[in-house]
């Protein structure tokens, strides 16, 4: 790594050259190392940079975002892939730039159409964030994404791994960009055992993949082992026979490849059972808007709740009514559905019922609609209302 890349690590640190390491999000993550320590020996790191190259230019995956040099696509793909699959982000990606081809028009973008865009990819936090990104990118960097570690991790939603990335794909900058495909791979490279979500192992292995990192080629690289990882170091039966580290990996040498790295324990899971109602009135459906103090601020629903475990028969109208100040008739059970939010698991009983009076609900608490279901697509729906609506066309069919 060059030195004035240290310096400016060390600047925005604070911190004197010798122990650039940086606090990020919830996690401490060790992000560079001191340019005199030698975890790995010059011969084979330029046999591995070699072998990994050269098999990513013949196996790279051909991504929307891949095609296109500019920085402004690169930071909206590295958002949209922050806890999600790719194949999933391939199609949000296209519509995205289609309807927001410059960072001045996703500045300008409407709130409500932005988080349509996104619905389904989950996590809409991100979206706000972009948009919010894109105004201070305005304001203060004449419209250009900046190109700096420093710059990048005071915008909205830009973490130390996204900075990492940006800054190796689209300004060849040597950031190593630590994902759970690469953590996976590197920490198999050098047999590193250890809690990988402990900051220890974090440093050690940023020390590993900061030496290895192509100083000519980073984006290659990172997106190279993206792609190792992806495809060829699978978390189950990793495919060693067709790696381009096969000869070289430390794992695979002691046969620990399948054990490294070390499993996490499961997040305890929560079960909640919850229900939702589709309510009609002369051919219409409430929606309504979730408020700011929930997960998923903003995006439509069917009236929602969790259902008690004493819950009475009526207990369905009892509380349209109370929330909504409707009354409803003879609710039907359609169907149960199987939905989950991070570590909660949802039993979603889902509802039909007929209004019987008034059409108006309170509206000083809600934040609702009556509207066609032909029509609901045009709202940013969460992903259960998502799959309801898809039932109800279903069965409709
Ligand atoms: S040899 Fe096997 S364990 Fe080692 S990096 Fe390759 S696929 Fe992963």
């Amino acid at each position: 790594m060059n030195d004035s890349i240290f310096k400016e690590k060390a600047k925005h640190l604070s911190l004197p050259l010798d122990s650039r390491q940086r606090m990020e999000d919830s996690q401490e993550v060790f992000i560079s190392t001191t340019p005199e320590e030698k975890l790995i020996h010059p011969r084979e790191i330029k046999d591995l940079r070699r072998k990994l190259l050269s098999w990513y230019r013949h196996n790279c995956r051909d991504l929307p975002w891949r095609r296109i040099s500019d920085s402004y696509p690169i930071w909206i793909s590295e958002i949209m892939l922050q806890q999600t699959q790719v194949q999933t982000v391939i199609p949000y990606f296209i519509r995205f730039m289609n309807s927001y081809p410059t960072i001045i028009d996703l500045a300008n973008a409407n709130t409500q159409s932005l988080l349509n865009h996104w619905a389904g990819l989950g996590y809409y936090s991100r979206a706000k964030n972009l948009k919010k990104a894109a105004k201070i990118i305005i304001k203060i960097h004449e419209g250009c994404l900046p190109n700096t570690y420093q710059d990048l991790i005071q915008l909205p939603g830009i973490g130390h791994y996204t900075a990492s990335a940006i800054l190796s794909i689209a300004f060849k900058k040597p950031y190593i960009a630590l994902d759970g495909n690469l953590i996976r791979v590197l920490s198999r490279l050098f047999k590193l055992k250890g809690d990988i979500t402990k900051t220890l192992f974090q440093r050690s292995l940023s020390r590993y993949g900061q030496q290895l990192i192509d100083e000519l080629q980073p984006g290659e690289f990172n997106q190279a082992l993206m792609d190792l990882g992806s495809s060829i170091c699978l978390p189950r039966k990793p495919r060693c026979l067709v790696c381009p580290w096969e000869s070289r990996c430390r794992s695979k040498r002691a046969g620990m490849q399948e054990k490294i790295p070390e499993k996490k324990k499961n997040l305890k899971v929560s079960v909640s059972n919850e229900f939702a109602v589709v309510i009609i009135h002369r051919g219409r459906t409430l929606i309504r808007k979730r408020s700011h103090s929930r997960l998923l601020q903003d995006m439509w629903e069917f009236p929602t709740g969790q259902i008690d475990q004493e819950e009475s028969e009526d207990f369905l109208e009892k509380r349209i009514w109370s929330e909504f100040g409707l009354k409803i008739s003879s609710p039907n059970l359609l169907t149960n559905l199987k939905h989950s939010i991070t570590n909660r698991a949802i039993n979603l009983q889902i509802y039909r019922a007929n209004l019987k009076s008034p059409k108006v609900f309170d509206r000083s608490r809600i934040t609702g609609k009556w509207i066609f279901i032909s029509q609901i697509k045009k709202y940013p729906l969460t992903a259960a209302t998502s799959k309801i609506v898809d039932l109800l066309r279903e069965s409709s069919c």
